[in-house]
């Protein structure tokens, strides 16, 4: 059911044309699509993970039959260029499910794990139980890999799911409806809600089991509150404002690709993006230089052989114009790109790759997330002042550290505040579905990928189990003549050198007052 005044038309924001048209789910939907969650997770969440992981698997052979049909959605909803669509958005989605399909039964299977001695004779294990109905919405910037991702790992954990992707892109939204339903999940595991923020605020205001966000500081305080108020537990995946930390001792060809590479892929429109460079005074200038000239041979557009695409969205255009004004107007140099009261972008979203210099953390552009094409590089002088620079900042997402010194790599980056640090790389370590992912400080709450990846969207439920033959335990009722005896028993067993042989005749002695006890209440 449509309610036909809803409908949007979706245009491109690398050609301006229009590419489609979405009707928006309405409010008086939502309690039905909850129910019907509600009620698809009393199956789903009974299906043994093998067979949860069979539609996975279809899932999974199904995109990878139409990748380039999907990378053309995206690339076309985004105005990124095809080859970022399939290099960063799409492998990423599918090798997620392969390690799903690979570690989903040992991370999800009841784990032994050892009870201590005192408590002898019982077992001790952890059971994963599904949560329920878990809510995940998500960002324009990575729109299949950020929705997919915490998608397909809560519904491989049990739970049924209600997806709401970003009004932004909705073209992607609705290709990955059509893929689950294509895939062929059963009713109701896997439901998608359009529209903008009423529908994401209506979905977060019922009550899902989870909530999984991925999006900017400002909504995810909202969200958070909005969880908190109801004790909703939930992931928050934020912004960053990621450093690059360049010593004089890296490979500086390798070095300033990176640079190019990490602040400019996606039009800089990455929550991981390199966002400020620092680079050790002795090889600035040349680091400068050399910057400029690769970002001058970049060319922009939307063809296979184009490397930056367009913004996506209209207004993340005006925050990189303000950033940039604001450093223009402190001082910052323009080494490359274009004054951007001189730019004249209509509806193609394309902005000039741009670098400065001359920059310092009073600028908006050094302290606040800029998420668009813009290189601001800055020189340091000493390891600790690199390290103080990066830290100095709000956000704590990702960062990486360049250098030939492995001892010196590792000190720094044990230093650095933030959720991941890659050395003598960028952006990688959220591609590897092994390790968790998520920020510190504004950059988010929580993690995924890894082992936490599928545990995040269950209850961890300790179990622990007595053959229950023994009529009472030693700490049960009655206490008469125990104190002094735990006393003992507690002080040989926490001493360092326990006299096992002691502590066998304290444990045996405690045992027969309790069942003495237990015989004279009779
Ligand atoms: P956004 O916060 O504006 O929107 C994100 C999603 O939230 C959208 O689906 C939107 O419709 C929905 N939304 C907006 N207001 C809402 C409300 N009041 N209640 C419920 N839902 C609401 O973010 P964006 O502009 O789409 O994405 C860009 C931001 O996301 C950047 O800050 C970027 O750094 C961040 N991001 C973070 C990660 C990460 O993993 N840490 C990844 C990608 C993007």
């Amino acid at each position: 059911m449509i309610d036909l005044n809803t409908k949007w038309k979706v245009y491109s924001p690398a050609t301006g044309k229009e590419i489609g048209e979405m009707a928006e789910t309405p409010l008086v939907q939502i309690g039905f699509i909850y129910d019907r969650s509600k009620q698809a997770f009393q199956l789903w969440s009974q299906l043994s993970i093998s067979d949860r992981l069979v539609y996975l698997k279809k899932l999974r052979l199904l995109m990878v039959e139409k990748m380039d049909e999907i990378a053309e959605v995206i690339s076309q909803d985004t105005g990124k260029v095809k080859t970022e669509a399939i290099v960063a958005d799409i492998m990423p989605t599918i090798d997620g499910i392969r390690h799903i399909e690979k570690h989903a039964r040992r991370s999800l299977s009841r784990r032994k794990v050892s009870t201590p001695l005192l408590f002898i004779g019982k077992k001790s294990y952890i059971d994963y139980m599904p949560r329920g109905t878990v809510l995940v919405i998500s960002p324009w910037n990575y729109p299949l890999l950020l929705a997919m991702v915490p998608i397909f790992s809560a519904v491989a954990a049990g739970n049924t799911v209600i997806a709401k992707p970003s009004e932004i892109t909705p073209l992607v939204g609705k290709c990955m409806e059509e893929l689950f339903l294509e895939a062929g999940f059963p009713q109701g595991v896997i439901q998608f809600a359009h529209g903008g923020k009423e529908v994401g605020a209506a979905l977060s205001e019922q009550n899902p089991d989870y909530l999984f966000f991925t999006g900017s500081v400002k909504t995810g305080k909202v969200i958070g509150e909005a969880a908190a108020k109801k004790l909703i537990p939930c992931t928050l995946e934020l912004g960053g404002k990621d450093p690059m930390i360049v010593f004089k001792d890296a490979n500086l060809e390798r070095a300033v690709n990176a640079a190019l590479w990490g602040g400019l892929t996606n039009s800089g429109q990455v929550c991981m993006s390199v966002e400020r460079v620092y680079v050790e005074r002795p090889i600035y200038a040349e680091f400068l230089t050399l910057l400029k000239e690769k970002a001058s041979a970049l060319k922009q557009g939307t063809t296979l052989s184009d490397d930056v695409g367009s913004m996506t969205f209209p207004a993340q255009v005006d925050i990189v114009r303000e950033h940039l004004q604001d450093a223009l107007a402190k001082g910052a140099v323009l080494e490359s790109g274009m004054d951007p009261n001189g730019w004249n972008i209509g509806n193609k979203l394309f902005l000039p790759p741009t670098i400065l210099s001359n920059v310092n953390h009073t600028m908006k552009v050094m302290s606040e997330e800029t998420f668009g094409p813009v290189l601001p590089v800055m020189p340091f002088d000493n390891e600790e002042e690199a390290i103080t620079l990066a830290n100095d900042s709000e956000y704590g997402l990702n960062s990486s550290v360049w250098t030939s010194d492995a001892a010196k790599a590792d000190r720094v980056s044990g230093r650095l505040v933030t959720g991941a640090v890659i050395i003598n790389d960028v952006l990688v370590s959220v591609a590897n579905h092994n390790m968790p992912f998520g920020g510190v400080k504004q950059s988010g709450i929580g993690r995924y990928h890894g082992v936490d990846g599928l545990r995040i969207f269950c209850h961890e439920k300790a179990i622990m189990k007595d053959a229950g033959k023994k009529k009472s335990e030693i700490q049960w009722y009655p206490y008469k003549g125990k104190y002094e005896l735990f006393l003992a028993l507690f002080k040989e067993y926490f001493s360092g050198k326990t006299n096992w042989a002691k502590f066998g005749r304290l444990y045996l002695k405690l045992l027969k007052i309790s069942s003495k006890n237990e015989n004279e209440r009779l």
